[in-house]
């Protein structure tokens, strides 16, 4: 009979893999909002998203609230890595029968206690002085928190029911009580459960401790999780400590088959039966219980006992914890078992003292391994979802059971162990309890909110309001009026340049064409196959030295003829005379469709003898002296018209062309009679917006932030394309990095230390931005960015740079929205319009490659132009196919 109980005591490994298993189920469930509601493992936030630094500093009160006492702790931190923490405090009997009373009662106890420590241990001049004094509050019950200084109690546990308190919340009466006591400096800024606490104790002296499990009269366990699986809570970036609530772990049944006949009696007789089933096989409060029932049992069956009287046996909880725990430690004999059990008053022989021990032990060990099954879980699913091949984590322990039962730690740290072999976890003892991390909780809270404030003020110039979006989408408006007006056209920053494309593709172009690409990343000559089935093309990439760009004109005008020439004779062309449209991505005053003026070189290009000139001229010239004369140049167009063109043949609804790539810019549809700047009132005319100047003239100043101008100041056309500046690829890293270095100068990252790296221009590129960005990014993967800048970043400062990032590309989404939204509704207008439905093909690295750019943009556009159904579609090769259909647009109009 005793190998039988003992064998139903001992739980097998596969089984245990397999309650693992569940555990990581249920703690899947409790953190999805859809099952939060039924998950029996509540996985409750708990508003912690950091551990401490070190640089926290002051006095803070601690109240803990324990099974049958109130610790009141003063801790003064001196900043100093918290190495030595001065701690003060006492401890206040809670009168009998307070716990079962008026919730009222019980709280204005703990403030008369907050009030007497104060006048005990504070001298008159700190306790006289105006200072705030902060207070944390380890309040060990479940509750349901929406931040960090409100939790709702959702149930009383280990003995407590006092009245009027589940579904307050326990901040507000605590700070009423305190309120009473006439102690208005303090206040209570936090409140956390006791596993919280002991997380934070165990996290002092510069390592970082992510789980603490509490092996205490009930059983509880938290951990840092990475905070957008948490659903339950707001916070998406970073990670918060989730307080995983497993005693209730079971309460669906899982557990029934591990369940003795012992363990079910146990149940029965508690208060709250079939809940908490974990906590009732593992907490201390019950482990003496189960021995009572086995050794009840076992004495009906004759195993135990024979012949004596074992009446006292039947009261519950007489047989307690402590008293297991001095039978099974003693590793040799019977002795301290037999004194132990006449104490209790039994009569054992010496064989009944053995088969005792037998059974405390298995019991004991039962529940050592069962927390070990719940950590190995814990760490599983840390090690899953940061996404790592091996974790390696410190973990804090505390309680009764722990500290009690000599070989909870071993059994903790080898069956964790077989059942998470991927994982490493360091077993750290908790001090002094939950009080110390309860004020580490409540002085990090502090130095977050001030950092909070402070990192507000930096970014608060960045973030627009919808009210400062409408005023940018009617400047835009008011700009392009002006840009289109015959008078005002010389005085207005977007320049609305006509390009005498005056229609989009129907979809019946067909022919060769040979196409040019100027003013993107690469000069490219192609040629393009427009037939019914569509469009096919070859192409080639030639370099254009520096020496070129910068050099003169007729140099560089006779290298692009060099280069038709070697594409030509490649692609068995030169007998053929094709029609050639060029995408000259540079701002032109066009004058007809092949004749365009040079206005200014940008992008790094400067040739002599250009500006001013007419484009098309040049590269005739050109041809001529390289006596090319098969070239017939039929049109000159921007990428933006090329991009247009090329998203039209396949939807004639496309009627604007959008760049967001190293600059940005734009074009659209305008009506004839419209543009002042040519003559004619039939019909339509693509202008190309020229937009990226927007604001040149000063009315976009309000917008500019202190790092808009550095960065303004820093480039080769100072004061000029300020709206670009705000929007596109070749800015957005270096809008970040200014800010960075602002927010290193206050203090606010990287510990106040920049690296010399991070002072080199354009060091910060555009596309760190979409990888950081990225949802659900391991956090390391933004470390590992920094490292590479030789920042040696924190987990806190991978948060604050993936903050400062958005704010950098929402704001540069929102503008280009409202840009576009002056374009779209400006349209409608031309048109007559309640609706308008409207395609806009777009192309550009940063538009297609940022995770959230095109969303933002989207999503901002629909808010400011809610009248117009506006569609994307991303342009493939505009610049190519563009320019061979406007050379066919134009032989088909003409
Ligand atoms: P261009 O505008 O010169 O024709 P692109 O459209 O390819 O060229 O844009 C290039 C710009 O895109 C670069 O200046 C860079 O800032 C930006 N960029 C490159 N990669 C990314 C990325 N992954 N995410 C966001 N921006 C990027
Ligand atoms: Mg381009």
């Amino acid at each position: 009979q005793i190998q039988r109980a003992l064998r139903s005591l001992c739980i097998p490994l596969e089984r245990l893999h397999i309650m693992k298993g569940h555990m990581m189920q249920d703690m899947c469930k409790g953190l999805s909002r859809q099952t939060h509601a039924q998950a029996k493992v509540r996985m409750l936030p708990t508003y912690i998203c950091s551990t401490p630094n070190g640089t926290e500093k002051g006095n803070f009160l601690v109240v803990e609230l324990c099974q049958s006492q109130v610790r009141i702790l003063l801790v003064t931190l001196y900043g100093d890595g918290n190495m030595s923490p001065q701690i003060v405090y006492k401890i206040f009997d809670l009168p009998d029968g307070i716990t079962q009373g008026e919730g009222q009662a019980l709280f204005d106890f703990i403030a008369q206690c907050v009030s007497q420590f104060l006048a005990e241990t504070t001298s008159p001049d700190t306790s006289s002085s105006e200072e705030r004094l902060p207070l944390g509050f380890v309040f060990p019950f479940t509750c349901k928190q929406t931040q960090l200084d409100k939790a709702e109690l959702l149930s009383w546990s280990k003995g407590f029911s006092c009245s009027g308190v589940v579904g307050k919340d326990v901040v507000q009466m605590l700070q009423s009580a305190i309120n009473k006591q006439e102690l208005s400096r303090v206040d209570v800024v936090a409140l956390m459960n006791d596993t919280v606490g002991t997380l934070m104790t165990c996290s002092m002296e510069g390592r970082p401790c992510e789980i603490a499990v509490v092996a205490d009269k009930g059983s509880n366990c938290c951990f840092m999780a990475e905070a957008y699986l948490v659903e339950t809570a707001e916070e998406t970036s970073g990670r918060m400590c989730v307080n995983t609530e497993w005693g209730c772990f079971g309460d669906d049944g899982t557990l029934n088959d591990i369940f003795t006949p012992y363990d079910e009696s146990v149940d029965e007789d508690s208060y709250n039966p079939g809940e908490k089933r974990f906590e009732k096989l593992v907490g201390t409060l019950y482990l003496g219980e189960i021995v009572r029932h086995a050794l009840i049992a076992l004495t009906a069956e004759k195993a135990l006992f024979t012949g004596t009287d074992i009446a006292v046996l039947k009261e519950k909880g007489v047989f307690t914890i402590q008293h297991v725990l001095d039978i099974i430690n003693n590793e040799d004999g019977t002795t301290d078992v037999k004194r132990v059990l006449e104490v209790l008053g039994l009569q054992p022989s010496e064989r009944d003292c053995g088969r005792v021990q037998q059974i405390c032990r298995a019991v004991v060990g039962r529940a050592a391994t069962l927390h070990a099954v719940g950590l190995a879980a814990i760490l599983s699913y840390m090690c899953q979802t940061r996404d790592l091949e091996t974790l390696m984590v410190n973990v804090g322990v505390d309680g009764e059971l722990y500290t009690g039962y000599s070989r909870f730690e071993e059994i903790l740290q080898s069956v964790s162990r077989l059942l998470s072999p991927e994982c490493m976890a360091t077993l750290l003892p908790s001090k002094d309890g939950s009080g110390r991390g309860a004020a580490m909780v409540t002085a990090v809270a502090l130095r977050l909110a001030a950092q909070r404030r402070a990192v507000n003020e930096v970014l608060g110039p960045l973030r627009l309001t919808r009210a400062d979006l409408e005023k940018v989408q009617a400047l835009m408006r008011q700009e392009m009026e002006r840009g289109l007006g015959k008078h005002t056209n010389a005085t207005a920053s977007v320049r609305m340049l006509p390009t005498f494309v005056t229609h989009t593709p129907d979809g019946t172009e067909q022919g060769d064409f040979l196409a040019l690409d100027l003013g993107g990343t690469n000069f490219r000559v192609l040629v393009v196959r427009v037939t019914k089935e569509g469009i096919s093309m070859a192409s080639e990439i030639y370099v254009i030295p520096v020496a070129i760009m910068q050099g003169t004109g007729e140099r560089l005008f006779d290298h692009i003829i060099d280069c038709i020439v070697d594409f030509q004779t490649k692609q068995n062309l030169m007998t053929q005379t094709l029609p050639l449209g060029f995408t000259f991505s540079f701002p032109c005053q066009q004058v007809g469709l092949d004749k365009a003026l040079l206005l200014t070189w940008t992008k790094g290009f400067t040739a002599s003898g250009c500006v001013g000139q007419d484009v098309v001229q040049l590269l005739r010239d050109a041809a001529q002296r390289k006596q090319h004369s098969g070239l017939q140049v039929v049109a000159l167009l921007n990428d933006t018209v090329g991009t247009m063109m090329s998203c039209g043949y396949d939807d004639p609804k496309c009627e604007i062309g959008l760049i967001v790539g190293t600059g940005t810019n734009a074009c659209y549809m305008e009506e004839m009679r419209n543009v002042g700047t040519v003559e004619g009132d039939e019909g339509r005319m693509c202008i190309n917006m020229e937009w990226g100047a927007f604001g040149d003239n000063g009315c976009l100043d309000h917008i500019f932030t202190h790092f808009d101008r550095v960065v303004d100041e820093s480039t080769i056309n100072p004061g000029k394309q300020r709206f670009e500046k705000l929007i596109s690829g070749m800015y957005l890293g270096e809008i970040v990095r200014q800010i960075l270095l602002v927010m290193t100068e206050k203090q606010l990252m990287f510990q106040g230390r920049p690296s010399p790296k991070l002072q080199t221009r354009n060091i910060f590129q555009t596309k760190f931005l979409s990888t950081i960005e990225l949802n659900g990014l391991a956090l390391r993967q933004i470390r590992a960015i920094l490292h590479e800048l030789e920042l040696d970043a924190s987990f806190e400062d991978s948060v604050l740079l993936r903050e400062v990032c958005q704010a950098v590309s929402l704001r540069a989404a929102q503008l280009c929205a409202a840009g576009l939204a002056a374009v779209v509704e400006k349209m409608r207008e031309n048109r007559g319009l309640d609706r308008l439905s409207v395609s806009v093909g777009v192309d550009g690295t940063l538009y297609k490659l940022h995770p959230c750019f095109s969303q933002n943009l989207q999503k901002t556009l629909k808010d400011l132009a809610p009248n117009c159904d506006v569609s994307f579609h991303l342009s493939e090769d505009g610049s190519g196919k563009g320019a061979a259909l406007v050379a066919a647009v134009a032989s088909r109009a003409a």
